[in-house]
C-alpha cells in the first residue's frame, strides 16, 4: 500500500474534464446527427410495446449478441466451449442461466480477451469506471453507440419523460472542473449551464442561483447530494422561493434518498426523476413521470435478480448489455442489489419496475474552508491501468489520503 497526500490539490486528477468540455462545444445537432433522431424516434415508439413485443425484441437482440460474442470475442468463445455450449443453445432470455456469471475480476484479469476481434481500434473507446467502489475497471465501448446508446438516445428519451426536449435549457451540477477554477460556464450551443459541484460552497451558493436565473434554466440534473446541498445552502440564506421555476430535476450517479427527494422537490417546486446506470453501460433504471419506481429499460439490456438467500429482501443485480458489441458484458455481476416490484406502472409502459437496495452512498471530502467536495466520482485517469484498488481517507480538512494497491505494471510516473 502506498499513500499519497494531497493528491487532490495537485489537480492532476482533473485534467480529463477540460477535454469533456471542449467536446461539448461542437454543435448539438452535428454531434447527434440523423441516426440519433431516427433511433430516438424508434425508442419513442418501443416504450409503448406490449410485454410480448419487448420480450421478443430482447430474444432477437440476445441471439445476435451471443452469436457475435461466440464468433468474435475470445473470452466467450472459450467459455462456451469449456461449458459445451454453442451460441445456438441461447435462443431466449430464459436460456441465459446456461451461461456462467461474469465477475469484475475476470474482466480485469483478461481485458484483451474481451475485445471483439472484428472491431478496429478506432471503432471502440476505452472507458473506465470511477471510484464509487474503489476498484477501477477498464473496458471498451462501441464508439458508435456512445451517442446512440447509453448516453445518447436512451438518456434523451428519459429527459423527455420529464418534459425536457433537445435544445431546451438545462443546468448540470456535477463534478465538472472548469478552467480557471470558475464555478460555472454556459455553453450557448448546447444551452447547457455547467455548475461545478467541486467548487460549491455555502458562501457562493447564491452565485449558482443567480446564474440559473440569468440563463433562465428550465431543467436541472446532477448528483442528488450536490443538488440537495445547493438547496439547503439557499434555504439557510433565507431564500423563500427558488431562483427559477424548474420543470424537472434529473438525479444520477448516486442513490437518491427519500429525504433528499423531499427537500429538493419542496424547495424547487418540481419533481425529481431518478436515473440509475453503471459506467459499464449494462443497465438503465429510469423513473418516469408517475414516479412509481425505476423502470428497467428492456431494449437496453436484460436484467436478472438473483438470490442466494430467500430471506433477503434484496437480490443481486445481474446485467447483460444488448448494445456493446465492442466488448460484450453477458450476465455481469454488477455488485448492486435490488428487487422487482410487483405492480405495473400506471404510465402504461411495460418495462418492469424495480427498486435499488441502498448502497452507492455519497462521499464528500471537506476542503480547508469547510466546503464539501464530492469525491465518489473522481476518475483516476491514466493510472487505472496500473492500480487494482484504491481508497480515499480524510483525517483533516483540506487534505485527502489516497491508498492504492499497485499492479505489477505500476511505475514511478503513475505516482
Ligand atoms: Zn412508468
Amino acid at each position: 500500500m502506498k499513500s499519497l497526500s494531497n493528491l487532490y490539490d495537485t489537480g492532476i486528477l482533473l485534467s480529463k474534464n477540460s477535454l469533456k468540455y471542449a467536446y461539448s462545444l461542437i454543435p448539438l445537432k452535428w454531434r447527434l446527427g440523423k441516426k440519433f433522431f431516427r433511433e430516438l424516434e424508434f425508442l419513442e415508439k418501443s416504450q409503448w410495446w406490449s410485454v410480448q413485443e419487448l420480450e421478443q425484441y430482447q430474444n432477437d437482440q440476445l441471439r445476435k449478441l451471443v452469436e457475435h460474442a461466440y464468433n468474435n470475442v475470445p473470452y466467450y468463445n472459450r467459455l462456451f466451449r469449456d461449458n459445451r455450449l454453442s451460441y445456438s443453445d441461447i435462443r431466449t432470455i430464459h436460456d441465459l442461466p446456461k451461461i456462467p456469471l461474469l465477475h469484475k475480476e475476470t474482466v480485469k484479469n483478461n481485458l484483451s480477451l474481451f475485445k471483439a476481434t472484428n472491431f478496429k481500434p478506432n471503432q471502440m473507446v476505452k472507458l473506465n469506471t470511477s471510484g464509487t467502489t474503489g476498484e477501477p475497471l477498464i473496458f471498451y465501448y462501441n464508439r458508435r453507440m456512445r451517442m446512440l446508446g447509453f448516453n445518447g438516445t436512451f438518456l434523451w428519451r428519459h429527459y423527455g419523460w420529464g418534459g425536457h426536449k433537445v435544445g431546451e435549457r438545462r443546468a448540470t451540477l456535477s463534478c465538472w472542473t472548469i478552467k480557471g477554477n470558475r464555478n460555472f460556464i454556459y455553453n450557448p450551443v448546447n444551452r447547457l449551464l455547467v455548475l461545478s459541484a467541486y467548487t460549491l460552497k455555502h458562501e457562493n451558493a447564491e452565485k449558482y442561483a443567480d446564474k440559473m436565473a440569468k440563463y433562465q434554466i428550465e431543467y436541472l440534473d446532477g448528483y442528488p447530494s450536490s443538488i440537495e446541498l445547493l438547496t439547503s445552502f439557499l434555504k439557510e440564506k433565507g431564500l423563500k422561493k427558488p431562483p427559477v421555476q424548474l420543470r424537472a430535476i434529473f438525479c444520477w450517479a448516486e442513490y437518491l434518498y427519500d429525504w433528499q427527494r423531499k427537500n429538493i422537490e419542496t424547495f424547487w417546486g418540481c419533481k425529481c426523476f431518478d436515473r440509475y446506470g453503471l459506467n459499464e453501460r449494462v443497465i438503465w433504471g429510469l423513473e418516469c413521470e408517475k414516479h412509481e419506481g425505476l423502470h428497467l429499460i428492456s431494449e437496453f439490456g436484460i436484467t436478472e435478480f438473483m438470490n442466494d438467500d430467500s430471506d433477503k429482501q434484496f437480490k443481486r443485480i445481474i446485467a447483460t448489455s444488448l448494445t456493446n458489441y465492442a466488448m460484450p458484458f453477458i450476465r455481469y455481476e454488477t455488485g448492486d442489489v435490488g428487487r422487482l416490484l410487483e405492480n405495473k406502472c400506471s404510465c402504461g409502459r411495460n418495462f418492469p419496475l424495480f427498486e435499488l437496495g441502498g448502497g452507492r452512498k455519497r462521499n464528500f471530502a471537506i476542503d480547508k474552508d469547510g466546503s464539501y467536495i464530492p469525491i465518489a466520482n473522481i476518475d483516476i485517469p491514466n493510472v487505472s491501468d496500473h492500480v487494482s484498488q484504491f481508497q480515499f481517507m480524510q483525517n483533516k480538512k483540506g487534505s485527502l489520503t489516497l491508498s492504492i494497491i499497485k499492479k505489477s505494471t505500476f511505475q514511478d510516473n503513475d505516482l
